[in-house]
């Protein structure tokens, strides 16, 4: 297996059809602005990205076994994913693989699976500005934080509120306060077997979110972070014999 981490971005990529505001911020769609921005970085190996109306709807068995991160964004076509396509993604993070769902993601079929929950939220679309968001870091020794400071501001975001029905983070990494007055567990990290997820708030359609550096360094590390642990030997279950020997 070739060093360095082999992401794929998963996009819905429906929006970018049909809203020229998100055409125009994201010509050739949100996963390869994300993309772009990881290519070539350290720890990087490779960087490929993929559509639900691609073959497959981009999650093919030979593009799940070649990728150890997956991003995801996805927002109105939720139900079109196959289940059977679901279920594969979540078995891979069982396996190990790492998973990144960004923003109205947290109603995707895989990040449904895996956290098994109702995953709902408050929200609010206030205007064509929005609101904005600011991101309070509060675990700073978290790798997710790495080269962030210790908090920062996005000045036009949609509003998501608690309570967010998760069960509750193995790590939690970022809360955002709205100026609303509503706060958000906006950067949630859960262990599920041998794999890692991520989930990441920041990313409405109709703002830049995906051009902003620091949202951009956030995605970096997580994708470090959630890459797959290799053990010298796997991990052994089933029934076995005793290492010492028994009375
Ligand atoms: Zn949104």
């Amino acid at each position: 297996m070739a060093d360095g981490i082999r992401v794929t971005l998963w996009n819905e990529g429906r929006h970018e059809k049909t809203m020229p505001r998100v055409a125009e911020l994201y010509p050739d769609g949100m996963h390869r602005a994300i993309g772009r921005s990881l290519e070539g970085k350290p720890g990087i190996a490779s960087v490929r990205c993929v559509a639900l109306d691609d073959p497959g709807q981009g999650l093919t068995d030979e593009i799940l076994a070649d990728t150890d991160v997956m991003t995801w964004w996805g927002h109105c076509a939720h139900d079109e994913v196959l289940e059977e396509n679901a279920a594969k993604v979540q078995q891979r993070v069982l396996e190990g693989m790492g998973l990144i769902v960004l923003h109205s993601g947290h109603f995707s079929k895989p990040f449904m699976r895996l956290m098994g929950t109702g995953c709902f939220l408050k929200w609010r679309e206030h205007g064509e500005h929005g609101e904005k968001e600011r991101l309070w870091v509060v675990d700073p020794a978290h790798p997710i934080v790495e080269g962030l400071p210790d908090h920062f501001e996005l000045p036009n975001t949609e509003m998501y509120g608690e309570p967010f029905g998760i069960p509750k983070p193995d790590d939690l990494v970022f809360i955002s306060w709205f100026q609303g007055g509503e706060v958000f567990r906006s950067g949630c990290c859960w262990h599920r077997e041998r794999g890692k997820v991520f989930y990441f708030r920041p990313g409405h359609e109709t703002f830049p979110i995906y051009h902003d550096a620091r949202v951009l360094r956030v995605l970096y590390n997580a994708v470090r972070w959630a890459a797959p642990v290799r053990m010298e030997t796997p991990p052994v279950q089933g029934n076995t014999q005793p290492l010492e020997p028994l009375p």
